[in-house]
C-alpha cells in the first residue's frame, strides 16, 4: 500500500498519456472523471492509499482479435476486433459493441471506461465494458453483414459469457447484428442464455430497449427542467445523429410538448422549421433502419433545408441533445449554443462535447447532462433484459416504462446531490462522476489488491 500524496491533476494525466500513448479519447475521458474525483478523494485517505483511481484507469482486460470474412465478390477481408473488459467491480462486464470505421483501442478505453461510471450510476449490478470493430456495416449486403458478424463472435465467445460480459448494440450494431451474433454464439456454445442484449423479443428480448437510451436522455432533461419549475412544453430542440438513439429521444421530445427541428448523420444535417412530428418520424426509421439511406432524403421529401457537411449547432434552440457520436460538439458549437439563447443540453451520444466545450457550459452555468448520466437509460433497460433471462419471464411494458423512468429519476437525483454548487446551480458532471465512482470504489477496496 502506498502512502503518497494523492498526486494533482496534470501528475495523474501525465501518467496516463504516457501509459497509453495517442489514445487522445482515452486520455479526455479519464481527464474528464479525474478531474472532479481527485478533488473528491483529497480528504478521503482510503481510496488514495490503494490507488483505486489509477487502477480504474487501467482496464482488467483488453482482447484484440483478426476478424476474416469474405464479401460477396469472394475478395477476402481483414478486420480487427476488439473487447475492453474495464472493470467488473459491481457485477459482470456491460457495454456495447460498435462497428465503424473510426473505432480504435482508443475509442473502446474510452467508451469502456466511461460504462464503468454509468452502468453504476443506473443502481445495476453492472460492471462497465465496450467492444467493436472497425468493420463498415454501410454499403455492405445482408449476407456480408452475417458473415462478418460470425466470424467476429467466432472468436469473442470465448470471451464472454452470461455472467461474465454480456455486450449489447452500440453504432452500427442494431437488431439485425445482434440477432446473427446471438445466433453464432448459440451454435458455437450449444446453450441458449443472456450473453448479449438487445435482442430480438422472439429470442429473450426485452421491450422497450430499443427506445430506452433515447427516452432516457429526454428523460433526464425533463427532471433538470423540473428543478427549474420548467418543462418541455413550447421548447425548439435540436437532435443530432438519425439512429437509434437520436430517432427515439425525438419521440419522447414530441409525446412531452417539444418541438425538433434538426436531425443529421455523417453527410450533414435538415433543419425542419415546422417540427418533426410523428409521422416525418417514422419516414426516418424507415429510411435509416430498412432502406439505410442518408439524412438528406428526408430534405427532399418534405421541402426542408439540408446543409451538407455540417453539424446543427448554429440553429437557434431552448435544448439541444447530441445523438451521433463523440466529439461532435466544440468549444466553439458550445459556444453559439450558449450565445443563441440555449438552456439546457442532454447527451445521448457518448462524450459528444470536447472538455473545452464542457467548459463553456459549466460558465454559462446552463443545464447540462453528461452523457454517462443522460444515455444510462439503454444499459439500465439491458440489465433489466439480463434479469429477466435469467428468471426466464418477460416484464409487461407498463412495468418497463415505470422502471425505466424511475431508474432514470434517481441517476439525476444521485447526480444532483453530489453536483449541487449553489441553490440555483447544480454541476452534473461533478455530480454523476462522484456517484458514479463511490460504489465501485469501495467495492474495489473491499477486494484488496487485485
Ligand atoms: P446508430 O448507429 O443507430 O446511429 C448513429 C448515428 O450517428 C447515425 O445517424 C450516424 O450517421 C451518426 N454518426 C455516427 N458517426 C458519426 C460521425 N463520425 N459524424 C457524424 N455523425 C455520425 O447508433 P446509436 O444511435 O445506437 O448511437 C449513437 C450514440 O449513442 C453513440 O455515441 C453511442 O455510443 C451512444 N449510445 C448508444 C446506446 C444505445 O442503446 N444504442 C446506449 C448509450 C449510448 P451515419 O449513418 O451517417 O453514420
Amino acid at each position: 500500500m502506498s502512502t503518497q500524496n494523492v498526486p494533482d491533476l496534470e501528475t495523474f494525466i501525465g501518467g496516463v498519456r504516457k501509459r497509453n500513448p495517442g489514445e487522445k479519447e482515452f486520455h479526455q475521458a479519464v481527464q474528464e472523471v479525474a478531474a472532479d474525483i481527485i478533488p473528491f478523494i483529497a480528504d478521503k485517505p482510503k481510496y488514495q492509499e490503494w490507488e483505486v483511481l489509477r487502477r480504474m484507469a487501467e482496464p482488467d482486460r483488453i482482447v484484440m482479435f483478426r476478424v476474416c470474412w469474405e464479401d460477396d465478390n469472394k475478395n477476402i477481408r481483414v478486420n480487427r476486433g476488439y473487447r475492453v473488459q474495464n472493470n467488473n467491480a459491481i457485477g459482470p462486464y456491460k457495454g456495447g459493441i460498435r462497428f465503424h470505421p473510426s473505432v480504435t483501442l482508443s475509442v473502446l478505453k474510452f467508451l469502456a471506461f466511461e460504462q464503468t461510471f454509468k452502468n453504476s450510476l443506473t443502481g445495476l449490478p453492472m460492471g462497465g465494458g465496450k467492444g467493436g470493430s472497425d468493420f463498415n456495416p454501410k454499403g455492405k449486403s445482408d449476407s456480408e453483414v452475417m458473415r462478418f458478424c460470425q466470424s467476429f463472435m467466432t472468436e469473442l465467445h470465448r470471451h464472454i459469457g452470461e455472467d461474465t460480459d454480456v455486450p449489447a448494440g452500440d453504432i452500427g450494431v442494431g437488431a439485425r447484428e445482434i440477432g446473427y451474433m446471438f445466433g453464432q454464439y448459440k451454435r458455437l456454445t450449444n446453450s441458449f442464455v443472456g450473453v448479449l442484449t438487445g435482442k430480438g423479443m422472439e429470442f429473450g428480448g426485452s421491450l422497450i430497449r430499443t427506445e430506452a437510451t433515447g427516452y432516457g436522455t429526454v428523460y433526464f432533461m425533463e427532471d433538470m427542467l423540473k428543478v427549474r419549475k420548467d418543462s418541455f412544453e413550447g421548447k425548439t430542440c435540436l437532435v443530432s445523429g438519425s439512429g437509434n438513439v437520436a430517432t427515439h429521444a425525438v419521440e419522447k421530445i414530441n409525446q412531452l410538448g417539444g418541438k425538433v427541428v434538426t436531425l443529421s448523420d455523417s453527410s450533414g444535417y435538415i433543419y425542419d422549421k415546422e417540427g418533426i412530428d410523428a409521422d416525418k418520424l417514422e419516414y426516418v426509421k424507415e429510411l435509416k433502419t430498412v432502406r439505410r439511406g442518408r439524412i438528406e432524403e428526408y430534405a427532399k421529401e418534405f421541402g426542408c433545408e439540408f446543409h451538407a457537411g455540417k453539424r446543427p449547432w448554429d440553429v437557434p434552440c431552448d435544448l439541444a441533445f447530441p445523438c451521433a457520436t463523440q466529439n461532435e460538439v466544440t468549444k466553439a458549437d458550445a459556444e453559439i449554443l450558449v450565445k443563441n439563447g440555449c438552456q439546457g443540453i442532454s447527451e445521448g451520444a457518448n462524450m459528444p462535447t470536447e472538455l473545452a466545450g464542457i467548459d463553456v457550459f459549466k460558465e454559462a452555468k446552463i443545464m447540462y447532462a453528461p452523457s454517462k448520466a443522460a444515455n444510462a437509460g439503454g444499459v439500465a433497460v439491458s440489465g433489466l433484459e439480463m434479469s429477466q433471462n435469467s428468471a426466464r419471464i418477460s416484464w409487461k411494458e407498463e412495468e418497463l416504462q415505470q422502471l425505466l423512468r424511475n431508474i432514470m429519476k434517481d441517476i439525476h437525483d444521485n447526480s444532483a446531490e453530489y453536483g449541487r454548487e449553489s441553490e440555483d446551480y447544480v454541476n452534473y458532471v461533478k455530480g454523476a462522476n462522484v456517484a458514479g465512482f463511490v460504489k465501485v470504489a469501495d467495492a474495489m477496496l473491499a477486494y484488496g489488491v487485485i
